[in-house]
């Protein structure tokens, strides 16, 4: 059995896993692998999985699937699995972290000071506590956003198709409620037909003045050029944003605009999440070879 590490994960992985075959970081071994572990960078596209002769498993350590043709590989008899429960806390987090430091104006005041000048009125603040939080998606990120929010005092709405009620947010029937009353919107949706571009300057001109947009979901939900126009008119008060319209970004109408803060897709990359999809690769190879040992 031979298992290939394509992207980055927790530095123990290699290890714990060579009990169950050989183990190589190095992608020439693709035709030769019957496990492949990806994140997000590795694109699982058809002329991959045409490479990967031998293939039976790809493991994608992460929520969405979206780096791989999940339709192919069924084609192909490669099982296609993700992790999608470990990551939730590490998302949410990281939303925020985005959401507290931008009305805090936590990075111009510390970019200020690191040059020894003192922006006291330049860094006006407002509070987190008695706005309202609207959140498009209400899965399980969302759910650990509202968690938090909610202890900062915040008034917690949601629209998503799946959900008429919730125990952390009021179901909103439709994004119009959303974009009408929401001063922090927050996206939690994957990146689908109707979520594409779904924050727009059509949609941008229906939000409250001024309110604070965080984008930890997926780049191609919102277009930057829209979202960067609007940062510059104040229309946007702030935009906190981890994931790109390219991952990464040869260049973005949102690199420079103002009032932002700017993450490399960090996401899910806290250290205790990398453990949590390690434990969770591990139980699930384990699983793969205890019931196929004959087959490779
Ligand atoms: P989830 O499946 O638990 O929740 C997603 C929710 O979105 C579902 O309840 C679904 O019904 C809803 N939804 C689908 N289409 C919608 C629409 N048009 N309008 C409103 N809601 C809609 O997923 P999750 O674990 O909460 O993850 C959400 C997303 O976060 C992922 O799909 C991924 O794109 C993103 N993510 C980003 C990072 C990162 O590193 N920044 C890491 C993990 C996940």
């Amino acid at each position: 059995m031979k298992i290939l590490i394509c992207d980055a994960f927790d530095a123990g992985l290699p290890e714990r896993l060579k009990v169950y075959g050989e183990v190589t970081e190095d992608k020439k071994n693709l035709p030769d692998a019957h496990i492949a572990l990806v994140r997000s960078k590795t694109q699982c596209d058809k002329t991959w999985f045409d490479q990967a002769k031998q293939l039976k498993m790809v493991i994608r350590g992460g929520v969405g699937m979206d780096n791989i043709d999940v339709e192919y590989a069924k084609q192909k008899g490669v099982i296609a699995l993700n992790t999608p429960e470990a990551s939730s806390i590490s998302v949410a987090e990281l939303a925020m972290a985005l959401m507290i430091a931008l009305p805090n104006k936590i990075i111009p005041g510390h970019q200020g000071m690191s040059q020894n000048k003192w922006l006291k009125k330049e860094c006006e603040r407002t509070e987190l506590y008695g706005k309202t939080l609207g959140l498009i998606g209400a899965g399980r990120i969302a759910r650990e956003v509202a968690i938090r929010a909610k202890a900062f005092g915040m008034k917690i709405i949601a629209y998503d198709p799946s959900f008429r009620q919730s125990d952390f947010a009021e179901i909103k029937a439709s994004l119009e409620e959303i974009w009408k009353e929401s001063d922090y919107i927050s996206l939690h949706v994957p990146l689908t037909e109707s979520t594409k571009e779904i924050i727009n300057k059509n949609t941008i001109a229906k939000m409250k003045d001024g309110v604070i947009i965080i984008n930890t979901a997926r780049g191609k939900c919102v277009v930057e050029q829209d979202i960067a126009d609007a940062l510059k008119s104040g229309k946007i008060g702030g935009y906190g944003n981890d994931v790109w319209y390219n991952d990464p970004p040869a260049s973005s109408p949102l690199i420079g605009a103002p009032n932002t803060i700017l993450t490399p897709h960090i996401g899910a990359s806290s250290n205790e999440n990398l453990l949590r999809i390690s434990d969770i690769i591990v139980e699930k190879i384990k699983e793969f070879v205890s019931q196929k040992s004959s087959c490779c």
